[in-house]
């Protein structure tokens, strides 16, 4: 017996003593649980337009799991800064990023959730896809960055951002379904666009919502299905948007359409059907962390939903 036969049985001797302890705390039939986590980025959007459209999926998403909604004021309600927030968990304050034309400086003082998961495992596959270019800098920054970065490349003849959010989609489901990261981050782009080109009172404005919703679908069909086929992997679904819009279209200033926020997720640490206001894109990094056993960061303004008290918990709809 070599060292490799040696040290292979230990592993199984190992296995073989851990796994009721984890088979307890998990389904039957699973083995140990693997986390995978998606976070869906929709710029632009506002929760009660999902409401007024009744946008199937996202509905759906959130009935099955937490949905928190609320304010980000005093937060610059503008892409950048709001980006970079969901992906460090930390304010505009601390970033410093307060509009669209920004660098990869920030980030070696506030490392991504990129950085974060790959300086706590290397060995995670982490992966952002998005819309909007600029993702690219925040995903790309620190040492070490996301495994793979994709800016999808504007489609021609695509008058109102779907063909290139769509394109987005693609990859993401391809990602999903041959790669299975431990962490992706998508961002898709026009609902923002139909809000700066018609308003955020605008049907055009609604019908964004219904076309991103059906994107949202296929990434949702696309995990449930690697899920079934894949027990082991325990997958959890975080969705949130970073600003709205005037009635008139456009943001970046404090009214309450501009700063109305909101977080679904939805996965086995989430209970079906819960509500608060607890919550907001800050808070998406320290959940991805926690979801993935990594400690918090020393600075992080946001916290992890799993920590949702049980009072609320309860507060099913
Ligand atoms: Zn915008």
């Amino acid at each position: 017996m070599n060292r490799r036969q040696l040290l292979s049985n230990a592993v199984a001797v190992a296995a073989v003593t851990l796994l009721p302890v984890a088979a307890a705390t998990r389904a039957a039939g699973a083995e140990v649980s693997v986390p995978k986590v998606v976070v869906l980025g929709l710029d632009g959007l506002m929760y009660h337009k999902v409401q007024q459209v009744k946008a199937p999926n996202l509905l759906r998403l959130s009935a099955e799991g937490l949905l928190s909604r609320s304010s980000i004021a005093p937060h610059i309600t503008i892409s950048g800064p709001s980006w970079a927030t969901v992906l460090t968990g930390v304010w505009d304050r601390k970033h410093g990023i307060k509009d669209n034309g920004f660098d990869a400086k920030p980030f070696a003082k506030y490392p991504t959730v990129f950085t974060q998961l790959e300086r706590f495992r290397p060995g995670l596959k982490t992966q952002s896809i998005a819309t909007w270019d600029m993702i690219a800098i925040m995903a790309g920054s620190g040492t070490p960055h996301a495994d793979v970065v994709i800016s999808t490349p504007p489609v021609p003849n695509d008058p109102d951002e779907d063909k290139t959010d769509g394109a987005s989609t693609d990859a993401a489901v391809t990602a999903i379904t041959r790669f299975a990261p431990d962490f992706l981050f998508v961002c898709l782009d026009q609902v923002d666009f139909a809000g700066h080109a018609h308003g955020g009172a605008s049907d055009a404005y609604l019908a964004a919502v219904l076309r991103i919703d059906a994107q949202v679908g296929r990434i949702v069909a696309a995990i449930d299905a690697r899920a079934k086929a894949n027990p082991a992997e325990q997958w959890t679904i975080l969705v949130t948007a970073d600003h709205g819009h005037t009635p008139k279209g456009g943001h970046g200033a404090q009214s309450s359409d501009e700063t109305t926020n909101f977080v679904i997720a939805r996965g086995p640490d989430f209970p079906a059907g819960a509500t608060t206001s607890r919550y907001t894109l800050v808070d998406i990094t320290p959940t991805v962390l926690d979801l993935h056993g990594a400690p918090p960061a020393r600075d992080a303004d946001g916290v992890s939903m799993r920590a949702i008290p049980a009072v609320e918990a309860a507060s099913v709809r």
